[in-house]
């Protein structure tokens, strides 16, 4: 079964083709982080636009890369959620035109579930030798920790209680002078820091208690940086002692869940943030259970996760995943509203 995956979340146009949600035939991702690095971060308006630029330019090259049109598309996944408004209109006006024009269905998709299965693409093992699993996405706008049963199944067991960890690098990353986004060029400076030379404070260290928490530890960044002439802490210290913490109370927890959760069989690490190196060395030293990550072209937003999750919803329940869906209905209409710039009688103008 051929599905194509389209994702259009936040700052990638993403767009893929894949076979039996496992043989990536091709996947294509545009990346505004050249446009948003100007200001420091991604400008929900501008990213629309740049969606809307790029979208049906790269539909067209997945198809001729692969040598497919959309007739021997058996359906379309698309990210439905949690993301931009402006953006995810983009890429659900798209997806559902080409649905319309084709007669495909259209199998809706969450965002920060898909990204399970960035990591799941990479894996051979069989399900079997998987799940039960504690999966992590930790990503730019989530700190989110799931059970699950099945590739299909999250149950939610954790998440942050107000900024995600991928968003602490960045804010952290933009305190300390560097390009947007800050999460790899924090990763590079802490690599240079001394260990324990700067003391941080341990997030939610209730040991019952299943959450994380990031906005004191960027705060402690800020006063670190404030007081370095008195202190004599260089910027690679800070950013050393910053990541330990920021990775270390993810560890903790994730210790906490193993015990609540005690047949679990593996660990999934997925997200932006699953590409820090000291991440991907601390999980492995955390457990004796095996811990997938996904490709690190499969660790950021991209179409062939979206595709994946696509079809094993189609695939267990047809009926369910290809419902006529509407992106409206997951939003209060004034919000979209206000967010769209539009007056509320402009309801039939909107794409
Ligand atoms: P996503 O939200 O999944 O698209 O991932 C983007 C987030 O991952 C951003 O917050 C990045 O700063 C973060 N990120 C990417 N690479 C790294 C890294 N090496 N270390 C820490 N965070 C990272
Ligand atoms: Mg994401």
């Amino acid at each position: 079964m051929l599905i194509l995956g389209i994702e259009s979340s936040c700052d990638e146009t993403a767009l893929a083709l894949v076979e039996d949600g496992k043989v990536v035939l091709s996947s294509l991702i545009a990346s505004q982080i050249a446009t948003h690095s100007r200001w420091g971060g991604v400008i929900p308006e501008i990213a629309a636009r740049e969606h809307l630029e790029a979208i049906r330019e790269m539909y067209q090259q997945l198809m001729s890369t692969t040598g497919k049109n959309l007739s021997d598309v058996d359906a379309i996944g698309v990210t439905q959620g949690p993301g931009l408004i402006g953006c995810l209109l983009v890429g659900a006006s798209f997806a559902k035109g080409l649905a319309q024009a084709a007669g495909k269905p259209v199998i809706a998709v969450n965002h920060v579930h898909a990204h399970v299965h960035g990591a799941l693409l990479g894996i051979e093992a069989p399900h079997e030798q998987i799940f039960p699993t504690l999966a992590l996405v930790v990503s730019g706008g989530h700190t989110n920790l799931y059970y699950m049963n099945s590739c299909i199944e999250f149950e939610l067991l954790a998440h942050t209680m107000d900024d995600a960890c991928g968003e602490s690098f960045d804010k952290v990353g933009k305190m300390m002078g560097l390009p947007y986004p800050g999460g790899p060029h924090v990763e590079s400076l802490a690599q240079k820091g001394t260990p324990e030379r700067v003391p941080m404070p341990r997030m939610v260290e209730r040991k019952s208690q299943l959450v994380f928490s990031y906005s004191g530890l960027k705060t402690a960044v800020a006063l670190a940086l404030k007081s370095m002439d008195k202190t004599g802490h260089r910027l690679e210290d800070i950013a050393h002692a910053f990541q330990e913490e920021a990775l270390g109370q993810i560890i903790r927890k994730l210790g906490i869940a193993l015990g609540m959760r005690p047949a679990t069989k593996s660990i999934i690490v997925a997200g932006g943030v699953a590409a820090n190196g000291r991440f991907r060395e601390l999980m492995k030293r955390a457990t004796a259970l095996p811990v997938w990550f996904p490709p690190l072209k499969y660790c950021s937003d991209n179409g062939a996760m979206i595709a994946s999750l696509a079809y094993f919803q189609h695939c267990s329940n047809p009926a369910t995943a290809a419902l006529e869906w509407d992106v409206f209905s997951r939003y209060p209409f004034e919000t979209l509203m206000t967010t769209l710039g539009t007056k509320n009688n402009e309801k039939q103008s909107i794409p």
